[in-house]
């Protein structure tokens, strides 16, 4: 496909204000890669709680206070799968990078390669970097611009209905499983595990050698968590949900992983883990929502307690790996891109098993 196949304007999914409704917009301009940037068309893109928020207005960054300071009109999505169309002016296609090669759209889309964290591999957490959330567009428009030195080249022979999810939930729940330290045989217990998150987590536990128990209430969720091959625990049929978990694990879990952003998901979890287990956190809850866990517990267990932002480039390639090698398979719903709205209102319920994908 050649520059001049594409389009002015294409559809996209856009917010005009935080707290105001997703709206299709069938004129938005679609903007040209400059200088070492490429354009992309969107295949593909999951939905992420984190839009749900950001569009919301009620994510909550660092400070504890919400994150307002966003590019309006808004276009979420940062879980998606194109392929190359167009390159910037001063690009020509390499052997790894032509058009019609399939990439990934992230969290972030750019880092300044150059501070600490970029320098040691944690470029998620680089200072000067820029997302697809709060600053450039991203996934739910039809043709998304991209940076080729922050690129996420992904193998050629991946699924793209599939990898989306893996480039933000995917490899958030495999960094917490990873930052477990779990061993082969070890207890691993994943609250919310029939989410989004939690179905990741669940199996990169179980890939990882770990035995897994899965928190989450209701018989469809039962279902999904047993279908992945963990044992469920329906924490709404449960007395008291940690002398369940230290029932079934002699003594306590070695790794608990909270998937879930209920702030109930966040109490109890000392009582949970085993004597030198840890605790890992994913995903941030709107709200200030606090880990419930008292100084005596964490201390006298010798507990560690992990939070887990996303993870970097090469932490996705890997999670990214686990999937195409079929260890890892993530259990996605593909919808139409104009059902959007509604899919927000059905992660606003909470009651999404996996992940929905939407086409585009
Ligand atoms: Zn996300
Ligand atoms: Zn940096």
């Amino acid at each position: 496909m050649s520059g001049e196949d594409i389009p002015k304007t294409q559809t996209a999914a856009i917010v005009r204000k935080q707290g105001g409704p997703v709206e299709f917009d069938d004129n938005y301009p679609v903007t040209l890669p400059g200088d070492d940037e490429i354009l992309v068309k969107v295949l593909y893109t999951g939905v992420c709680q984190s839009d749900l928020h950001t569009k919301a207005g009620t994510a909550t960054g660092p400070d504890g206070n919400p994150i307002t300071k966003i590019k309006l009109p808004h276009v979420g999505g940062h879980e998606g799968v194109g392929r190359v169309v167009k390159f910037g002016p001063n690009l020509n296609p390499t052997d790894k990078l032509q058009l019609g090669t399939l990439v990934g759209i992230r969290f972030l889309s750019r880092v300044c390669h150059e501070c600490e964290y970029c320098k040691s591999g944690r470029d998620q957490h680089c200072g000067k970097s820029t997302n697809h959330l709060h600053h450039e567009d991203g996934s739910f428009q039809e043709y998304c611009v991209l940076d080729t030195k922050f690129l996420t080249e992904l193998p050629q022979d991946i699924d793209p209905k599939v990898i989306g999810p893996t480039l933000c939930a995917g490899v958030t729940a495999y960094k917490a499983v990873k930052n477990a330290n779990i061993k082969e045989g070890e207890y691993l217990t994943v609250i919310g595990a029939g989410g989004g998150l939690g179905h990741f987590a669940v199996q990169y536990g179980l890939a990882l050698g770990a035995k897994v128990l899965g928190v989450d209430a209701g018989t469809e969720k039962q279902r999904f968590v047993e279908s992945l091959g963990a044992q469920f625990v329906d924490f709404s049929k449960c007395k008291d949900l940690a002398e369940e978990i230290k029932n079934l694990t002699s003594g306590g879990s070695h790794a608990v992983v909270v998937t879930s952003g209920h702030p109930l998901a966040f109490r109890g979890l000392a009582d949970i883990a085993r004597i030198g287990g840890s605790i890992s956190i994913v995903g941030i809850p709107p709200g200030e929502v606090k880990l419930d866990a008292p100084v005596a517990a964490i201390v006298i267990k010798g507990l560690k307690i992990q939070g887990n932002l996303v993870g970097s480039l090469k932490e996705t390639l890997e999670a990214v790996e686990f999937v195409r090698n079929g260890k890892v398979k993530p259990h996605v719903k593909v919808r139409p891109f104009r059902d959007l709205p509604e899919v927000y209102e059905l992660l606003e319920k909470g009651d999404v098993p996996g992940r929905i994908v939407l086409e585009l």
